[in-house]
């Protein structure tokens, strides 16, 4: 016996380890009829829930409701359907507007010129910026055609 199975409380010898065994070890067939004898008490424990709350008057109840769902089987597909498409057009037409509205914000924040700084060449600077937004050099006079958009 190892000190592992000491520090596990696993008895050393006699009527205990065989009870041990039995219960904490399935490989015996002992083990194995234990083991099974604890999955019937509680199947039969949870048979006994039926009879307590009288589950039983429910089942005819819930055949009907089988056979109405069967029933309606077309109708619920035809609602299942509808739903997908809903969802599907939602994803081809919503959610490209939000990006293209997302778009359209974010170039009217940041309006791109060509302006650009002689003395760095970064380009991108503001129409009304008078100096460089990466060096901070003057930059020239914006020039630009009147009848430009
Ligand atoms: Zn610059």
């Amino acid at each position: 016996m190892s000190h592992a199975n000491n520090a596990l409380g696993k008895p050393l010898t006699g009527w205990r380890l065989q009870i041990y065994t039995v219960i904490f070890e399935a490989d015996t067939r002992a083990g194995r009829w234990f083991d099974q004898a604890l999955i019937d008490v509680r199947i039969l424990r949870l048979l006994r829930v039926f009879r307590v709350f009288k589950l039983t008057a429910y089942v005819s109840e819930y055949q009907a409701l089988g056979h109405a769902l069967r029933a309606s089987m077309r109708k619920i597909m035809v609602f299942l359907t509808a739903a997908l498409m809903i969802v599907l057009v939602m994803g081809t037409l919503a959610v490209p507007t939000g990006i293209v509205t997302a778009e359209k914000t974010y170039t009217r924040r940041s309006p791109v010129t060509t302006r650009t700084c002689q003395e760095c060449l970064t380009e991108g600077h503001m129409p009304d910026a008078n100096f460089c937004r990466h060096c901070g050099a003057r930059l020239p006079v914006y020039a630009r055609d009147t009848n430009a958009p």
